[in-house]
């Protein structure tokens, strides 16, 4: 799209906000409003925001950054008033002197990106995203009694938020975002959609602009969306898979050779779960994340692949209708900022092709049930992930030092301030009985 595009669709549709979104390094969305008088301004890139008060972005004595609106992001949230209409750019971030502003995680999937193309190969991720669909208690807070009973694709009227997820995914072909299909999910309350086939940038970007819009639409029909990973100890929690795929110059499935999976599909596999371990702080942010990597509960816990449609490996191989190969990457949850993973994804694959890493067999068994021996156990807790991201110098260049930096203090802090906290669990177990 073009500026005088723009500059006519908002006149043409009464656009009298514009939002200029970006993401923090710990998957947060952002923005500021502008109003059309400003539009101008924001298309010359001169819209400048404090930085400093965005946690993990920039020092106090040198705060002001600069959004540089990417134009083929523009669109009209249709939940906003008809009238004076609410539009946005997702938006990225620079310095006064020029310099792209390295804590961007955007900055960061657009070099991975790069570097992808660079090596001639094109990603392409096909999103699921899961997520819980609460009461409000009396007080407006978000309430854990689940009055709802329905289960894995049930309908209405056990499936008590079909019209949710339909105004979910109207609001979102709207915006020009294709959904491929939704359902409601295994656990009580949970919800799934899930995204065509997108460049991976703009999968990112999808991810972010879903979960604003879920949050947004939940509200109005009285509800809560919440996408913590785990917020029931005996039920599913929420993952947040990429389907990938990827494609040549010439538009060639890279992973397919002769209707079976390629060498470069094995050694993309391979770099994927060689750096598993030490991305499980990216993929997997909160401390509560480590409890939805349990067995039982359709997420990964070892670092495992698997060739056929086996749930409980941590890259399986979906069965395609058209014969296709790709692979799905199942150990994201819903909280992980999606920029980050999916940098991270293509820095992994890269690695295994550039560097023809060897792939171990492929275990289908059930990893839950059966006996498994001397295969690698993702991280148990956030501070072992903490501890596998720390000592990675793999990830350390990749991500950059500033984000690196920031997100492991923090992540340090999150942990310490867990450890420190006396939990329900302890009173309810120890409280009366000592
Ligand atoms: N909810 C599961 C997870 O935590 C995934 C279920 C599924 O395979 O769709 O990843
Ligand atoms: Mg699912
Ligand atoms: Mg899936």
């Amino acid at each position: 799209m073009t500026k005088e595009e723009i500059f006519a669709i908002v006149e043409e549709e009464d656009v009298g906000f514009i939002r200029l979104q970006f993401t923090d390094i710990f998957g947060t969305l952002k923005n500021i409003a502008i109003t059309v008088s400003q539009l101008e301004d924001a298309l010359d890139n001169k819209i400048l925001f404090d930085g400093s008060s965005v946690k993990g972005f920039a020092p106090i004595e040198d705060s002001d950054l600069y959004l540089h609106p990417d134009l083929s992001t523009f669109c009209i949230f249709p939940w906003r008033p008809q009238q004076g209409k609410v539009a946005r750019f997702i938006c990225d971030i620079y310095r006064s002197d020029g310099s792209i502003f390295t804590a961007d995680p955007r900055a960061a999937l657009l070099n991975a990106y790069k570097a992808a193309k660079e090596a001639g190969l094109n990603i392409f991720i096909e999103a699921e995203c899961e997520f819980f669909l609460l009461n409000t208690d009396d007080t407006g807070e978000v309430s854990r009694t689940v009055k709802e009973k329905a289960s894995y694709f049930d309908v209405g009227p056990l499936d008590m938020s079909e019209n949710i997820r339909r105004d979910i995914v109207l609001n979102l072909e709207e915006m020009g975002i294709q959904i491929k299909s939704s359902h409601h999910e295994i656990a009580k309350a949970q919800h799934e959609i899930d995204f065509t086939n997108q460049s991976a940038v703009v999968c990112a970007d999808t991810i972010q602009t879903f979960r604003m819009a879920v949050k947004t639409l939940a509200k109005r029909h009285g509800l809560s969306a919440s996408f913590m990973p785990k917020p029931f100890d005996t039920e599913n929690g929420s993952g947040m898979h990429f389907k990938v795929s990827v494609f040549d110059n010439d538009g060639n499935n890279v992973f397919l050779e002769d209707s079976k999976l390629s060498t470069e599909a094995s050694a993309a596999i391979a770099g994927i779960l060689a750096h598993a371990s030490e991305l499980s702080l990216i993929n997997n942010p909160l401390v509560n994340s480590y409890k939805r990597l349990k067995p039982g509960f359709d997420a990964p816990v070892y670092v495992s692949w698997s060739s056929n449609s086996n749930r409980s490996a941590l890259i399986r191989i979906p069965t395609e209708r058209d014969n296709q190969i790709r692979l799905e990457f199942r150990s994201p949850d819903s909280a992980a900022n999606p920029y980050l993973c999916i940098a991270m994804l293509i820095y992994s694959i890269l690695d295994g092709i550039e560097n023809k890493i060897e792939c171990d067999d492929a275990i289908n068994q059930n990893m839950y049930a059966d006996k498994v021996d001397n295969i690698k156990k993702l991280p148990d807790t956030l501070s072992e992930a903490i501890d596998e991201f720390e000592k990675s110098d793999f990830v350390r260049e990749k991500l950059g030092k500033h984000i690196f930096d920031e997100y492991l203090s923090a992540k340090k802090v999150e942990w310490n301030e867990f450890n420190n906290a006396v939990t329900d669990w302890e009173i309810k177990k120890y409280l009366e009985r000592y």
